[in-house]
């Protein structure tokens, strides 16, 4: 059974439970290493370090930022950031904003569509945390226009949703250096390479290797055997390090659970040991 799960969202992003209760959660389950990952922000891990504090849980400081890479969106994680660097928390407030330019386009679709949702309504499910598209899709279920999270993303949210907008991001090259640059090692978040051959991605591999990619997150919640195997190859070809994840976001993405995904996750303890090693740790 695996005790590690290094990639978790709270209710800091577009997760549903708190930082607290996430770690409290994960030690019920019996993990005794857990990573939380929100989205563009790290306000919640001073609340879940105090969580940890007490029980036998190791919390590793993450986070996960959005980029583009080749004109496809790409998610890279960042682990044992400094989070007290100005220079990383100013460049996450400017990330944040176009998040919120984001959702108004969405909104403003929505609106075109009929569908009538408003700012003040989000930031009301969000809370304090990062707002995302998670929340807008529980809004449209608890107004009935959707009757869950899949039938949100289908037809309006997702990538050929009616209201979907494309967020305008930086480059992977810049997020993996403004991870570098507050002291943090960055890591390719559920790399899958669709589309692309086994040539092409070699070649996508290495481009971000050169532009300092530290390694990749091989092991998801959703992932299948086939799919871990050949990111492990490529992990083992470039010498890069091997992390692994559910992704979980409570509530908001109720078929992952934490710590085993979709049942089948099983971080190998090995992935900490050398994790550690590159952090200094
Ligand atoms: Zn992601
Ligand atoms: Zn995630």
């Amino acid at each position: 059974m695996s005790r590690i799960d290094l990639h978790t969202h709270t209710n800091f992003s577009d997760g549903s439970f708190s930082p607290a209760a996430l770690v409290e959660l994960a030690h019920k389950k019996g993990l005794n290493i857990l990573a939380i990952t929100d989205h563009d922000t790290t306000d919640g891990i001073a609340e879940a370090m105090e969580a940890a504090q007490s029980l036998p849980l190791e919390l590793i400081p993450g986070i996960e930022l959005s980029t583009e890479f080749q004109g496809r969106e790409t998610h890279i994680l960042g682990y044992f950031i400094d989070r007290a660097d100005p220079q990383f928390q100013t460049r996450l407030e400017r990330l944040r904003s176009t998040r919120l330019d984001r959702i108004q386009h969405i909104l403003d679709r929505l609106h075109t569509l009929n569908v009538e949702i408003s700012l003040a309504e989000i930031e009301h499910v969000a809370g304090s945390g990062t707002i995302g598209r998670p929340h807008i899709a529980q809004i449209l279920i608890n107004k009935g226009y959707v009757r869950g999270m899949k039938e949100a993303f289908e037809r309006f949210l997702g990538v050929r949703g009616k209201a979907y907008v494309r967020r305008l991001v930086p480059e992977a090259a810049e997020i993996i250096a403004w991870i570098t640059d507050a002291g943090g090692i960055p890591i390719l978040a559920h790399p899958y390479w669709e589309g692309l051959n086994a040539n092409e991605t070699v070649v996508s591999c290495r481009t971000m290797v050169d532009q300092g990619l530290r390694g990749l997150e091989v092991f998801y919640g959703t992932f299948s055997a086939r799919q871990i195997s050949s990111n492990l190859h490529l992990a083992r070809h470039f010498g890069l390090l091997v992390t692994g994840g559910s992704d979980f976001h409570g509530t908001f993405k109720p078929e992952i659970s934490i710590g085993t995904g979709r049942g089948s996750l099983n971080v190998p303890s090995t992935v900490m040991d050398r994790l550690r090693l590159a952090a200094g740790r």
